[in-house]
């Protein structure tokens, strides 16, 4: 597969997500990639990787990230990690670095739920708990920002120095969670994080669209239909939403028709699948 450019809410996005393949989903901008199924090119440019879990289309890159970046003499990548993964990872990089005979440095962050990992231009992110066959974590990537409490907003600058001044806090600081990335997940989530009701953009995977694969057995499968965000219509207010990981058996003309079809228009104004793009080449290989 080949990946896409697209801007999803101010945010540009290079990816590649086809359900069972391979997903990578790159931003450029913040300097950081979610998942790295096959490391793209381009992938390698990014020096953080934030992993949702061990699935080989999101984690099978790891190694070649790694490698290309020393062969490049850029820095050691640093790759954020499901915790109960991070042993594994370590050990499965050291047998690699034996196989080619190399040193292949890379810094393995382990995550859970709830952390504050420090990323670049003060940006944090925040791991949460996803449902999915194997343990997963989704991804918030936040800034916090400080302004005025909202009931000083009214007074005049001096007041409000008065009252600093007098040892009354003014001001708050929240997070802004600029982007939230899921990973393979149920819809579930939706129903239980809320760091996702908060987000600029949301990447969720949806890997089913129609009766082929029903909900209940997307669902028994560890991820999203199209139908579990038709009756979650209300929980979906963020205001740019990216659909990846969708399966293989679908078309990109099939997908926005299907999407068309089903959700509802004002979300589906909102909506921005990521759609197959097929290499030249890929039937030879
Ligand atoms: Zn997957
Ligand atoms: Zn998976």
């Amino acid at each position: 597969m080949i990946g896409s450019t697209l801007r999803v809410g101010g945010l540009e996005v290079r990816a590649v997500s086809v359900g069972g393949l391979e997903t990578c989903i790159e931003l450029p901008q913040l300097r950081l990639c979610f998942d790295i199924g096959r490391c793209p090119p381009t992938a390698v440019r990014r020096p953080t990787v934030l992993l949702t879990h061990a699935h080989v289309d999101h984690a099978g890159g790891l190694a070649t990230h790694a490698a290309m970046r020393d062969l490049l003499g850029m820095t050691p990548p640093t790759w954020v990690v499901p915790a109960p993964n991070a042993p594994d990872i370590e050990a499965l990089l050291e047998v690699w670095r034996r196989l080619d005979r190399s040193g292949m440095p890379a810094r393995i962050v382990p995550a859970g739920p709830g952390d504050r990992i420090p990323l670049e231009g003060g940006r944090f992110a925040i791991p949460f708990r996803v449902p999915h066959r194997v343990y997963g974590l989704g991804y918030a990537v936040v800034r916090p920002r400080t302004h005025l409490r909202p009931e000083l907003a009214g007074l005049p600058p001096e007041a409000v120095r008065e009252r600093r001044l007098a040892g009354e806090p003014v001001t708050v600081t929240e997070d802004v969670v600029e982007v939230a990335f899921c990973g393979d997940t149920t819809a579930e989530v939706l129903d239980h994080e809320p760091l996702l009701a908060r987000a600029k953009v949301l990447i969720l995977e949806c890997t089913f669209l129609d009766s082929r694969v029903p909900p209940e057995k997307a669902r028994a499968q560890g991820h999203v239909h199209l139908e579990d965000l038709r009756s979650r219509t209300e929980r979906l207010r963020q205001p740019a939403i990216l659909l990846t990981h969708v399966s293989a058996r679908h078309s990109a003309a099939e997908i926005l028709r299907i999407l068309d079809d089903r959700l509802p228009g004002e979300l589906r104004s909102r909506v921005t699948p990521l759609l197959p793009r097929s290499a030249p080449d890929a039937a030879e290989g």
